[in-house]
């Protein structure tokens, strides 16, 4: 049978084993967080959570097993995503933005910078955040502009066998660690030279959460992801070790956008979960409220409408989202169209899905105190970061299709698309 849906015995059991984790430890998130009126401090007010997630092998998931790690397929982490993000998007995101900062080891860092960089991960992966430097505080969308005088402008510049790093980033997300005083790791976004283009000059760079001249400068209030944070860092003059860039100039161009294809299928999934759980607060509603009615609000044909609507959508977004992380495991994660294409088409229909599900719950949802606002808010956020759905359009689906080479059938058939 070529085309198959249905869950295997192991995959059945990891979804069970992260409903249960969802339900039993990040039911609590909300409590927790509530708690605190800086945005910071509900950030750390997170820790034992994610201390949870690492425990449940959620970190070690993120690294090859060679260097300690008990790797899931992006398959499997797209399942269990969705079981955590139903629940919360808050821990989950803080471990999506550890993947982030990772990824560039992972993918393409050498034998000897993954050894050096990933196995205190495995270690200590509850009390150690990765981060991906990437958005300047000027802009994110045209950190690849050919034009030299524009695009990113951190610059590391070579002095003997170091690089000494200056620029400001901002929504680095994890960028404090749990202290306030910064990541364990970052994975910088910068270029070599201010007078090379972006594929001459654009570069990942490793830098320890330590070295001297980081700085959190500022901390962005967000109005949902309330305990995840995305602050702004400053590099003052930071020097890390020649080898700790990771490739050469230039290889910034694949790394960055490869970089993000991984979190773009898992987003896809925590749409899916987030939309989930609207959709199952609105039905309940549905079944149980009358407003005053004769009957329960379910009886009347708009809402039966709009619920199916809402169901078709999260059924389409789900199998859509394991078909991309499918694809992508299939070829190396060489055909990421699919996974692009959820990360727009599954946060676009998430917002679109909550909103409608305060439609039709009506007034009420529009109480702090009822979750659909609150997952309204955690779902705008959804088409704007990883990329901003502008940009992932722009960027990487539009300049696929404009290659000569473009093979329209390749995800659909299954197959490496040609580079
Ligand atoms: C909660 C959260 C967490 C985040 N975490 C991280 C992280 O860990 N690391 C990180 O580096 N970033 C992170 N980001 C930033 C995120 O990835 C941004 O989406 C990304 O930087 C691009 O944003 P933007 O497209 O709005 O860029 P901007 O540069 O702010 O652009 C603004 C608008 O102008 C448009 N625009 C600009 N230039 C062009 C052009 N040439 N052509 C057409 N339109 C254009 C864009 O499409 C966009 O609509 C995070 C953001 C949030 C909200």
């Amino acid at each position: 049978m070529a085309i198959d849906f249905t869950l295997s015995d192991a995959q059945r059991e990891l979804q069970a084993g992260a409903r249960a984790f969802a339900e039993n430890v990040l039911r609590g998130v909300h409590d927790v967080i509530s708690k605190h009126p800086k945005h910071e401090d509900r950030f750390y007010s997170t820790k034992p959570f994610y201390k949870e997630m690492a425990n449940a092998g959620f970190v070690k998931a993120l690294i090859p097993a060679e260097f300690g790690g008990a790797p899931m397929s992006t398959l499997e982490f797209a399942i269990a995503a969705e079981e955590l993000a139903s629940v919360d998007v808050n821990v989950a995101s803080t471990l999506l933005a550890t993947a982030l900062g990772l990824e560039p080891i992972v993918r393409f860092g050498s034998e000897e910078q993954k050894q050096r960089f990933l196995p205190d991960f495995v270690r200590n992966g509850g009390e150690l955040l990765a981060a991906l430097a990437s958005t300047e505080v000027t802009g994110g969308a045209n950190y690849d502009s050919e034009d030299p005088t524009a695009g990113t402008r951190t610059f590391a510049i070579r002095e003997g066998d170091f690089w000494v790093i200056n620029g400001a980033k901002h929504y680095t997300t994890n960028g404090t660690g749990w202290d306030g005083k910064g990541a364990h790791l970052f994975s910088v976004v910068c270029r070599t030279d201010p007078k090379l283009p972006p594929r001459e000059s654009l570069a990942v760079i490793v830098v320890p959460g330590n070295a001297p001249g980081i700085k959190i400068t500022g901390f962005i209030d967000t109005i949902g992801h309330r305990a995840t944070v995305s602050p702004r860092v400053e590099f003052e003059n930071v020097r890390v070790p020649f080898d700790n860039m990771i490739g050469v100039p230039g290889d910034g161009m694949k790394i960055v956008p490869k970089t993000f294809s991984w979190t773009a299928a898992i987003i896809g999934a925590a749409c899916t979960g987030v939309m989930r759980t609207a959709f199952e607060y609105a039905l309940n509603f549905a079944k149980t409220d009358k407003r005053s009615g004769p009957v329960p609000i379910i009886e009347y044909q708009n809402v039966g409408y709009m619920l199916a609507d809402m169901k078709m959508r999260i059924e389409a977004a789900r199998y859509m989202t394991w078909k991309a992380c499918h694809y992508l495991d299939q070829t190396d994660r060489a055909g990421d169209e699919l996974a692009i294409m959820v990360k727009v088409y599954c946060s676009e229909l998430c917002v679109q899905v909550v909103y409608d599900a305060m439609r039709l719950v009506g007034v009420d949802s529009y109480s702090v105190d009822c979750p659909l606002s609150r997952l309204l808010q955690d779902a705008l956020c959804f088409p704007l970061y990883d990329g901003g759905n502008m940009g992932v359009r722009r960027r990487q689906l539009h300049n696929m299709f404009k290659q000569p080479n473009y093979d329209s059938r390749a995800a659909a058939e299954s197959r490496v698309p040609s580079e």
